[in-house]
């Protein structure tokens, strides 16, 4: 381990070999220049320009970091890194811009900015390149791509990236395939839904996410019903007293009422559960934020 490996905000001492380790990041063509790569629970998508590489996001440590640049290298062995694109603040997904390409220019949407700028978190590159409001169109070293930033949705300016010619969007921590991922850490669920369904107005037929593999537009739709699902799953699970703050008698609970309905759905044991604790706990609360208080954006997108 050396002194160099980047530590994130952690503040233990000694070495942090979790960090350091480095995963196998597979990857795949999907259309036009654009590819995917994943370790299987991960997923990111980066560009084939001209002369260099946009990736988007840098998985989640410096080890993950130099995987994916081994990964991209190995399809293109001359051409760097030049771009990074945040899709948002979180160092699960960004978190190690200066393990996967130092001196790669990196755009960002301006509220995920300033959480980036504020966190100081070592490894995640503050932003180069900052924009603002909801879409904005970039032409980079010959390859073409609109981010979308639809309002208040997981983390703090989330943002899709939209490839119109090709029909494709990407979009990290929000439509993920089967039920929510784990305890919805960081969704804002009070607008959450109507504010991602402002995306179905645009042209696409491929949902690219964040982590698992892509889903078609009947997929993401079956994802924001889910959620929806969840919502009343929560009120009712309160109203009939099941206590919010007990998870194995939360867990019997999804198992009793919900197992026949959506038994099936992708790991329905482990998530499920997370899920309804976590909505439980926003209509106990009320939300947290003004991320969860500022309503859906006004108008279509
Ligand atoms: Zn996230």
């Amino acid at each position: 381990m050396s002194d160099a490996c980047h530590r994130g905000i952690f503040t233990i001492s000694g070495d942090l070999p979790a960090l350091e380790f480095p995963p196998t990041i597979d990857y795949e063509p999907l259309r036009g220049r654009i590819w995917t790569a994943a370790d299987g629970t991960y997923r990111t998508i980066f560009l084939e320009g001209d002369h260099g590489v946009v990736c988007f996001d840098t998985f989640y440590s410096p080890g993950a970091a130099r995987s994916y640049r081994g990964a991209v290298h190995r399809l293109f062995p001359d051409k760097p890194v030049h771009t990074i694109v945040y899709s948002h603040d979180h160092l699960d997904h960004t978190g190690y811009a200066l393990d996967l390409a130092a001196d790669a220019n990196v755009i960002a949407h301006r509220d995920c900015a300033e959480v980036v700028a504020l966190r100081a978190s070592d490894g995640q590159k503050p932003a180069d390149e900052v924009w603002d409001g909801e879409r904005r169109t970039f032409e980079i070293d010959g390859v073409a791509f609109e981010l979308v930033n639809p309002g208040p949705t997981h983390g703090t300016g989330n943002v899709a990236a939209h490839f119109p010619d090709v029909g494709i969007l990407f979009m990290v921590d929000t439509v993920i395939p089967g039920v929510g991922y784990t305890f919805f850490p960081d969704w804002h669920l009070a607008s959450y839904v109507k504010t991602m369904r402002r995306l179905e107005s645009l042209e696409w037929d491929l949902f690219v996410p964040g982590h698992f593999w892509p889903v078609d537009r009947a997929g993401f739709r079956e994802n924001l019903d889910y959620y929806e699902f969840i919502a009343d799953a929560a009120q009712r699970a309160l109203v009939e007293e099941v206590d919010p703050d007990d998870y194995p008698q939360i867990r019997a609970y999804a198992e009793d009422r919900y197992r026949d309905s959506h038994g099936r759905t992708f790991r329905f044991g482990e998530y499920f559960p997370m899920n309804l604790m976590r909505a439980m706990a926003h209509f106990r609360t009320g939300g947290w934020g003004l991320e969860d208080n500022t309503g859906v954006p006004a108008g279509t997108l």
